[in-house]
């Protein structure tokens, strides 16, 4: 009896290795494919793409203890949903990170566990001088200073159903960038936090243009980021542009790929003209650099 069972065992084991570990089945018959990378790099962006024969009725993503229910689209036969994930320099440290996916057909369920390994990588450091009262606020700038975090916070938290961006990104200025992502930035001798977005070259009055379609969530002056817009691009996707000397769409504004919604500027906490842009995932600032640089299929390994 013990042989037996031994010997299920060694057969169950030989059935599931002979079957990839990014594959699955839904109730017993059409195959769910789910694609993901096993590893990134910290801060990097990345996607998760489910495929199946089947109408999904729903799908939950799990990731970095959020949990969301991305747009399901039908193409080319196939039922297929893509979701951008990613991880945050300021918090994240290395070690695997847990996904989980559920997704119902038919009114049965499959449950996905995977991980993804968060690997650490070393960001290059700048010593920067600037007016005190930039690095240190006055008291009385303070209050002014919490509000807008707790603006900018609920921003960054946007949910809209519809995914309306798509890869790559289109570049919101010609320049080249001046700043990578993740910088371990000094000020004044005070270890501040990692820089997370980029910087682009733009004289003062170049047009900035939207990454991807989207709606105008905020667009605002900050004490840091000086003149900021913040466009929702569906399903937990954000870009911010900071620093601009002027707006040239408002809140609630419908924006296509490549429209200029602002010119660049040196507003709020800036050396001179440039155009810092961020980009929010699930509440993650992630590195917009391989949004620009790489095709889905690339983010997908
Ligand atoms: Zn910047």
């Amino acid at each position: 009896m013990r042989i037996i069972s031994c010997t299920a065992v060694l057969f169950f084991f030989l059935i599931i290795t002979a079957v990839s570990p990014a594959e699955t089945t839904l109730n017993g018959a059409e195959p769910v494919v789910l694609a993901h990378p096993e590893q990134v790099g910290i801060g990097q962006p990345f996607l998760v793409r489910l495929t199946s024969d089947h109408a999904f009725d729903r799908i939950l993503i799990h990731w970095m203890g959020k949990a969301f229910v991305p747009s399901l689209s039908h193409w080319n036969g196939h039922y297929v949903t893509i979701a951008m994930l990613g991880t945050d320099v300021l918090t994240i440290k290395p070690g695997s990170q847990k996904l989980l996916i559920r997704a119902w057909a038919g009114g049965k369920e499959t449950v996905l566990h995977r991980s993804v390994q968060i690997i650490g990588r070393t960001y290059p450091c700048q010593e920067l001088s600037l007016p005190s009262k930039m690095v240190t606020p006055p008291a009385v700038e303070l209050e002014r200073i919490k509000a807008e975090r707790a603006r900018t916070r609920k921003a960054k938290e946007t949910w809209s159903d519809h995914r309306l961006w798509r890869l790559p990104f289109h570049r919101p200025v010609a320049g080249q960038f001046t700043s990578v992502y993740g910088l371990q930035r000094v000020l004044n001798g005070k270890p501040k936090d990692p820089h997370r977005g980029v910087d682009f070259r733009a004289p003062l009055g170049a047009p900035v243009e939207a990454v991807a379609d989207g709606r105008v969530i905020l667009a605002e002056s900050h004490y840091y980021a000086g003149n900021s817009i913040y466009i929702d691009h569906g399903n937990g996707v954000i870009s911010l542009y900071f620093h601009l000397s002027d707006f040239d769409v408002s809140l609630g504004d419908r924006v296509k790929r490549g429209q200029t919604i602002g010119r660049s500027g040196c507003t709020g906490r800036a050396t001179g003209p440039h155009l810092h842009l961020s980009i929010s995932v699930q509440g993650q600032l992630v590195d917009p650099v391989p949004l620009f640089e790489k095709t889905s299929d690339q983010l997908l390994r």
